[in-house]
């Protein structure tokens, strides 16, 4: 299993693609599906279509994308999906919160504003660090096809802000699971550091840096009373194959324990207690055919099934359930799930505010860190110091000639972007301090390389 961090470097545009004049909204997270189209692409990036690649690259491509592995969704440090089984104060004035799921309060249950009201399973951000997380602007529409702008046509682009309220570039936590099956190569693969576009509108947003840790979670604790919490849309059918009736508790048992029992080591569902859920359509693309999906009925994100169960499943196999997740197409990110045998609790307010601050990186130091890693640190230092000291001299005289020199012809897009920034909008004084964190992360890097 893959511990996995992105960092957003750029505002990221999580929706779908515009239709007519109402802004096209943004999701507050990243979908498994989302994080799994962006590495397919960089795959695609690298080795080809895997139409046009040797079989055995093709075999790779399969494993990765169609089969084994299971993408979960990424959150947004300081912000979770709210259960749908959770009622808060309508008014939010209070900070009271009940799980249905695991509260016998009795009915209608209220704090001193009034009663309390369920949540929409959407996600939310909490604390201060959050910011504002959605912008908004305004873009004319562009012709695929001619490249040209469409006369006339503005539309209205909601996007997920790149960073907090403190400056902080955001990060997106989640999970893949690789599963037994799949081979070293692809799993060598999908542990790499790499640089993706995540979702829409590439090239002015979407760029972040995927990063994967192997990990071992600690299995969640178990019990004959489990809710099943929905972190993605989940795809449930019958045994005919058509979408499971929710109101349905027999065949949803039946179906549930069809597909749980052999994963939790034959604890059996007993029961289905209740059902918090909500319905939406899902669609897909399929990158290979490089057409679209079938558009099925979910379960959404925020849905709770509560289940009784025979006896309690070991710890470990609710691991790998959550690895795994439930329902149909569960390699494109749908079914992925928690578990739990307690009640929901509103998230404390995340990090103090010191480590929110040791968070905040200098802009310089985040400069130098992106020159040393182009591999030319040393050049940078001889060769960035005339240009700011010219631009100390001359204010206003900001230009890309470094850029253009030989000994960088090799820069990726991304460092080139970045740089470009760098030279085109840096304060003098950064620039200044830029060279001098460069200076010292040079020195440390030398006597690392000449260390025997
Ligand atoms: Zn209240």
């Amino acid at each position: 299993m893959f511990d996995v961090q992105v960092t957003a470097h750029q505002p990221l545009a999580l929706g779908v693609r515009p239709a007519g004049t109402a802004p096209v909204p943004t999701r507050l997270h990243v979908p498994g599906s989302v994080l799994r189209g962006a590495l397919a692409a960089a795959w695609i990036a690298e080795y080809g279509l895997p139409t046009k690649v040797p079989a055995s690259k093709r075999r790779e491509f399969i494993a990765l994308f169609e089969g084994y592995v299971s993408y979960g969704p990424l959150f947004a440090t300081g912000s979770q999906v709210v259960p749908l089984s959770v009622l808060r104060c309508k008014y939010r004035r209070c900070a009271t919160v009940v799980d249905e799921a695991f509260d016998d309060t009795g009915d209608n249950p209220s704090c001193g504003c009034g009663p309390l009201a369920p949540g929409r399973g959407e996600v939310e951000f909490t604390g201060a660090a959050a910011g504002r997380p959605v912008t908004q602007s305004t873009h004319l529409q562009i012709d695929d096809d001619r490249g040209t702008a469409e006369e006339g046509l503005l539309f209205t682009r909601r996007v997920l802000a790149h960073r907090d309220a403190d400056g902080a570039e955001r990060t997106f936590h989640g999970r893949i699971s690789p599963g037994a099956d799949l081979p070293d190569g692809a799993a060598a693969w999908l542990g790499d550091t790499r640089r993706l576009r995540l979702g829409g509108r590439r090239g002015t947003s979407g760029a972040v840096t995927y990063t994967p840790h192997p990990s071992n979670p600690v299995a969640p604790p178990t019990g004959h009373r489990i809710a099943l919490r929905l972190i993605a849309p989940a795809i449930l059918t019958d045994p005919a194959g058509m979408p499971l009736d929710l109101a349905d508790h027999q065949t949803l048992r039946a179906s549930l324990d069809a597909e749980l029992a052999p994963l939790l080591g034959d604890a059996h569902v007993t029961a289905v207690e209740r059902v918090w859920a909500r319905r939406e359509r899902v669609g897909g693309w399929h990158a290979a055919s490089r057409l679209p999906k079938p558009v099925e009925l979910a379960v959404s994100i925020g849905s709770v099934l509560l289940l009784d169960f025979d006896r309690p499943p070991a710890s470990d196999r609710l691991l790998a359930l959550t690895g795994r997740g439930i329902g149909l197409r569960r390699s494109e990110g749908f079914g992925a799930l928690e578990t739990a045998i307690s009640a929901w609790g509103q998230p404390t307010e995340p990090a103090p505010i010191a480590t929110r601050q040791d968070q905040v990186q200098d802009p310089a130091e985040a400069y130098a860190r992106l020159l040393l890693d182009t591999g030319h640190g040393a050049w940078f230092v001889d060769n960035l110091r005339p240009y700011v000291e010219e631009l100390a001299a001359h204010p206003g005289t900001q230009h890309l000639g470094l850029l253009q020199r030989p000994r960088l012809r090799r820069l990726t897009p991304y460092e080139r972007d970045r740089i470009e920034g760098m030279l085109l909008t840096a304060p003098v004084d950064v620039l200044d301090r830029t060279l001098g964190i460069l200076t010292v992360l040079n020195r440390l890097t030398e006597k690392e390389t000449a260390r025997p």
